[in-house]
């Protein structure tokens, strides 16, 4: 029987095809779901359209398929949340949660991101009307984040802590592009389907405190965070699209799904290569041990 109270996803945002990190990040999330008799979703995080080549959505999914992974739910695209994000980022805005901000990066540099117009006190005072034009033009849209000292349990790296500076750390949730931030969306997107467990590689660390104020701000539960180790390549640079990391060959699934395995200190036997990807899923189902995965010293994170 599915326990509804595990739902897992695989959020990649296509700007190129999957790696091998990136194949480490979806069957971590894949098989702790399964291992909890979860469900595990796909999430195409296709937000913004200037960085993203238009073969990438179709390429991650088909490898994604070709190496058994397949979500139990339709895939959803952000692209097609737009009302959402709207309804979220104007919720934030009434309940003082967010503000309007004009200032370049450039302005907020100079004054060590600090706004110099203001705008933050401007538009969270509650005695200055909030009316104000939507889309906002050429304002951007950010969070107001509370200046904290987040401590959070990740369930792999133990505890953790993170410094939060109200307005210097302030994201951006809209732009003033007109397209919403990932910051926004990831959140929302996790409320809307009922994510509970958030496993992901942890270069994305960093984001879970401002997120936990977000979830709070739109009076949700905080979902666990599980960050696995950031796969490297032999000069010991982090795999990413910057780093030209190579896509994965969906013609050899199973070996590509086994040194996932291995990277993720599991123990498949080489000969399961030779098998179909399926196969070797049912196996790492069956086999997951969470507690084998290398946790790497916290300057590696
Ligand atoms: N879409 C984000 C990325 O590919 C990941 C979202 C998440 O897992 O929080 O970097």
């Amino acid at each position: 029987t599915p326990n509804v109270s595990y739902r897992g996803r695989f959020a990649p945002s296509p700007t190129g095809p999957l790696h091998f990190g990136s194949l480490v990040s979806a069957l971590a999330s894949y098989l702790e779901a399964k291992h909890h008799q979860g469900q595990w979703l796909v999430r195409i995080e296709d937000l913004d359209p200037f960085r993203q080549p238009v073969d990438a959505t179709p390429r991650i999914l088909h490898s994604l398929s070709a190496h058994g992974l397949i979500g139990d739910e339709p895939v959803r695209y952000q692209s097609q949340r737009y009302s959402a994000y709207r309804a979220a980022a104007e919720t934030l805005v009434a309940t003082g949660h967010a503000y309007f901000c004009r200032c370049s990066r450039k302005q907020l540099k100079a004054s060590k991101g600090q706004h110099p117009n203001h705008c933050r006190n401007h538009y969270l005072n509650p005695s200055v009307s909030n009316e104000h034009p939507w889309p906002p033009g050429d304002f951007a849209l950010r969070f107001a984040l509370r200046s904290q000292r987040c401590r959070w349990t990740d369930q792999l790296l133990g505890e953790q802590q993170q410094s939060l500076q109200a307005e210097t750390d302030d994201p951006v949730i809209l732009r003033k592009e007109g397209f919403y931030a990932y910051q926004l969306a990831v959140v929302v997107d996790d409320i809307d389907q009922s994510i509970s467990h958030v496993v992901r590689g942890s270069d994305l660390r960093t984001m879970t405190a401002a997120q936990h104020q977000m979830f709070q701000a739109l009076g949700a539960a905080v979902p666990q965070f599980l960050h696995i180790p950031v796969i490297r390549n032999q000069q010991g640079q982090k795999l990413s699209k910057q780093n030209h990391a190579p896509a994965l060959d969906d013609t050899n699934a199973s070996a590509n799904l086994l040194a996932a395995l291995n990277a993720l200190g599991q123990q498949p036997s080489a000969q399961l290569a030779r098998q179909l990807p399926a196969t070797v899923l049912a196996w790492a189902h069956t086999h997951w041990q969470r507690s084998a995965i290398p946790v790497p010293t916290a300057q590696h994170w």
